[in-house]
């Protein structure tokens, strides 16, 4: 089972998890995975960026601030045998952050592996503590780093691909032994290493993927993910006031669901799930007894709904590289592609006309300069390239759910009820899956397109 940061931002919460695993455990082998403690992260982000500029002060302020947290929940959750040795972990730990932090002021430079060695902080910091909240209410426990229980990745810093193999093979070697021993494992989320023993992480919210990873590797019969709320929902609730919480869906929906847009899971967690059909089970950590989302291969119950929930993705834009020249010309979008992978940046949605006259990407706002200045560098000048335009006013409506394949008249349906609210569809795409529908509308007429989808299919409550 994996601990989100809410689910474990403050010492109540922290002790309600230890219930958690305490109940969990009388009848399961459990192994735990933590996340860092509240908005450590993104704090250790903050952190960073003040460090590269040289901003000593500030960065030391917010410094003292995630030690002297961590250290305060530290003293209220551990027992009384264990707290002076949790404290002194804690305390070495900040002192080894406060010199990486020094590090990077004093050459004014942030590597992705100086940032992946201090974002590790975080997870660091929680899983001590998460694993003596553990202890202190009659659990034999052990905090491990996602390293030490064994999952190693490749040296992509900032979001390291796990080596499944190698992984797989020393996470049961290290952790079935604790098991045998009765012994909790507690293992810190987001963060791995390269063979070579550097800190890695999987990316932002990368526990989910950690959590995932060690239950392959130990042939689980379940994985929960403790959360803030009670599971996937039909839309994100702040946008559609009846939006409810999905019982059941597939990994294929749940897939096209993280990645568009429901901050829920870690995309690339639910591939060790998937691939080793172990259910998911979303849970609210406040509301241990509701039911919850589960993921899983049973896609039995699609039939009823053929659209199970409708996202929204902000902060996008779109880059069209436009030439005539381009008609019946090979090997363009492979080199669009290949230009825009080697600078890093990640395409989200793609569609060419047939009259090959132009051809569009959807990448995430903050990487549309890069991504233009990259083409125009490898594209212009060659004689089938005219121009690269940007639009940077842009979000993708997906609509998803596995009951849309093979049916007809499901897009009719979805660009009708866009229509009606007058929304302007500036491009569209079609996963050959059939699992979803994505297609790009302006920032402001996001919210509507949401609400008007939601509503024709009928998926809030009544
Ligand atoms: N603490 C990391 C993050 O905030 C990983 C996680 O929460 O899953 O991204
Ligand atoms: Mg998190």
């Amino acid at each position: 089972m994996k601990f989100g940061g809410t689910s474990l931002a403050n010492a109540p919460r922290i002790k309600n998890a230890a219930r958690i695993i305490q109940r969990s455990s009388q009848e399961n082998k459990v192994v735990v995975v933590a996340s860092a403690i509240g908005e450590t992260t993104d704090q250790l982000v903050e952190i960073a960026e003040l460090a590269k500029k040289g901003d000593l002060e500030r960065a030391r302020k917010l410094l003292n601030r995630i030690t002297l947290s961590h250290l305060k929940i530290a003293r209220l959750v551990a027992g009384r045998g264990d707290t002076r040795e949790l404290v002194a972990r804690l305390e070495q730990l900040s002192t080894d952050l406060e010199r990486t932090m020094e590090g990077i002021a004093q050459l004014r430079e942030l590597t992705s592996r100086s940032r992946d060695y201090l974002l590790s902080f975080g997870e660091r910091l929680s899983t001590p503590i998460l694993a003596a909240a553990a202890s202190a209410v009659g659990l034999r426990t052990r905090a491990l780093t996602g390293a030490e229980a064994g999952i190693a990745t490749d040296d992509n810093f900032g979001e390291a691909k796990p080596l499944l193999e190698i992984s797989y093979h020393q996470v049961h070697q290290r952790l079935e032994p604790l098991w045998t021993r009765k012994v909790i494992p507690v293992v810190t989320g987001f963060i791995a290493a390269t063979v070579e023993g550097s800190i890695t992480t999987l990316g932002r919210g990368g526990s989910d993927y950690t959590a995932t990873l060690l239950a392959a590797a130990l042939g689980a019969d379940e994985i929960w993910i403790w959360t803030d709320v009670d599971g996937l929902m039909t839309a994100d609730p702040r946008i559609v006031k009846n939006a409810v919480v999905l019982r059941n869906i597939s990994f294929g929906e749940a897939l096209e669901l993280s990645y568009f847009g429901a901050k829920m899971m870690h995309p690339r967690a639910l591939q060790p799930a998937g691939q080793k059909k172990i259910p998911v089970q979303i849970k609210n950590s406040s509301r241990p007894n509701q039911t919850g989302t589960l993921v899983s291969a049973n896609e039995s119950d699609n039939g009823r709904k053929v659209v199970k929930a409708v996202s929204i993705i902000r902060d996008v834009g779109i880059v069209t590289i436009i030439g005539s020249g381009m008609m019946g010309a090979p090997g363009v979008a492979a080199k669009v592609f290949q230009t825009l992978g080697s600078n890093n940046v990640n395409v989200m949605m793609i569609s060419q006309g047939s009259s090959e006259a132009t051809i569009s990407c959807v990448v995430a706002r903050r990487d549309v300069e890069r991504a233009v200045r990259a083409l125009q560098l490898a594209l212009l000048g060659q004689g089938y390239v005219d121009r690269i335009a940007e639009e940077r006013d842009a979000c993708i409506i997906a609509v998803v759910g596995s009951g849309m394949k093979g049916t007809p008249g499901v897009a009719a349906r979805v660009f009708g009820s866009v229509a009606r609210k007058k929304v302007n569809v500036r491009m569209v795409a079609q996963g050959s899956s059939e699992y979803n529908i994505s297609f790009i509308v302006s920032e402001k007429d996001g919210p509507e397109a949401v609400r008007a989808l939601h509503e024709e299919f009928g998926l809030g409550t009544k």
